[in-house]
């Protein structure tokens, strides 16, 4: 018998993966041509060259102990070394390895600094829409995940509602930008909107509320928008950094936390890090991937490819009918569903072969979610089905 927890999870489990897993047996089906799968974040853009070399360097080198032994839990020295001297480069923080903890990607990272913070009954407040797994990272340690609703005008988190969510119990706030699933970049000033409440409740409830900012897509911005780096702007901010999107290796299953010196009780998050690392059973991030990305620091994906991809398919939705905001990172376009029920909505559009995400999965319904990381011809391929989808209503 597994356990009750683990039963409703399994009955709930990721909508996402289960379009996944459906795309594939309908293209089984219809033909791989045939089915718009815009259902999974899995990048579709090659790992830059110097990303496949440097995996090839790593696995000949000789040193087997090194490269394929066990290590500190909280990852290589040299190669945390290196991570912060490129963040420091970039943002003119002053981190040393004594503030990486080395991650099996984002998601790793989160259950590591939730494993770190939460007491059960704990809350963690997220704005919506947000990635759904977020309800899982957070119930794993029986926390509470308070979600904040959408502001469906600008998809800018809705910080009115913020001030009054927080409780005694709030541990920590979850930033995601560019954001799963709207693509939304969230602007220095929301940011320093957010960080004023913070610093205002902190006092008022003589508490710490940390920001864990979930950044996969960091890297994933167009137009030269700005992201704002969170631990200049708010000083409890613990950075949740992944190489998945940034260069294409989600399943290299690879990333890190940078947790600023600064932050309240730095000494004892950065050993509990180490120890949860352990204790979770991921032990350390896996060492390969250690070891090639920390070559690839200053590597980007051609983020031209996703452009293209995005241009086309923001343009051709507006010219069918479809409400959405352009999106300036990440690659997704989250868009009004053309009837109120988005999951009756994602099953139409399913009948035309288009699968997409329901917004209810990612706490905001009417609206479904569309990953453009897919490639141009597909999207091409797809436009006569998405104007069909339109002209029903
Ligand atoms: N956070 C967000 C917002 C995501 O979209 C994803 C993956 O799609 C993750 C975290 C998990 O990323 P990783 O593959 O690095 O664990």
């Amino acid at each position: 018998m597994i356990s009750d927890k683990m039963a409703t999870l399994v009955k709930n489990s990721s909508v996402i993966r289960a379009m996944f897993e459906e795309g594939k047996k309908m293209a089984a089906e219809f033909g791989r041509e045939n089915v718009y799968d815009f259902s999974l974040g899995n990048p579709s853009v090659q790992p830059p060259k110097a990303v496949t070399d440097a995996i090839v360097e790593v696995a000949y080198d000789p040193d087997m102990n090194y490269v394929h032994g066990y290590m500190s839990n909280v990852g290589f020295d040299e190669v945390r070394d290196k991570i912060a001297a490129s963040i420091n480069k970039r943002f003119g923080t002053a981190f040393t390895k004594g503030n990486i903890v080395m991650t099996v990607g984002a998601a790793g990272g989160m259950n590591v600094i939730f494993k770190v913070l939460l007491n059960p009954g704990d809350e963690v407040i997220t704005f919506s829409p947000f990635f759904g797994e977020y309800r899982n990272y957070v119930s794993n340690f029986d926390g509470k995940l308070i979600e904040l609703a959408p502001n469906t005008e600008t998809f800018q988190p809705n910080v009115d509602a913020l001030e009054e969510s927080i409780t005694p119990r709030t541990k920590a706030l979850i930033v995601n930008s560019p954001n799963n699933p709207t693509g939304v970049v969230y602007s220095r000033e929301t940011l320093n909107k957010i960080a004023a409440i913070l610093e205002k409740k902190q006092k008022e409830l003589g508490t710490s509320i940390y920001i864990v900012s979930d950044e996969p897509y960091r890297e994933l911005a167009y137009d030269g928008v700005e992201v704002p780096y969170i631990p200049q702007i708010y000083r409890n901010t613990i950075v949740g950094y992944s190489f998945s999107k940034s260069l294409s290796l989600p399943g290299d299953r690879i990333g890190y936390l940078a947790i600023p010196s600064e932050i309240d009780d730095f000494d004892d998050v950065f050993a509990a890090a180490g120890v949860a690392t352990r204790i979770l059973g991921f032990v350390n991030a896996p060492s390969l991937a250690q070891l090639f990305v920390s070559k690839c620091l200053d590597e980007k994906v051609d983020l031209d490819i996703y452009n293209r991809n995005r241009e086309l398919l923001y343009n051709s939705l507006r010219k069918y009918g479809y409400e959405c905001i352009k999106p300036e990172g990440a690659f997704y376009l989250f868009v009004k569903a053309l009837e109120p029920d988005d999951k009756a909505f994602a099953a139409k559009a399913k009948e035309k072969r288009l699968l997409l995400v329901p917004g209810s999965t990612f706490g905001c319904a009417g609206y479904v979610r569309i990953a453009y990381c897919v490639d141009y011809d597909m999207i091409l391929r797809s436009l006569p089905a998405f104007e069909a989808l339109a002209a029903e209503y």
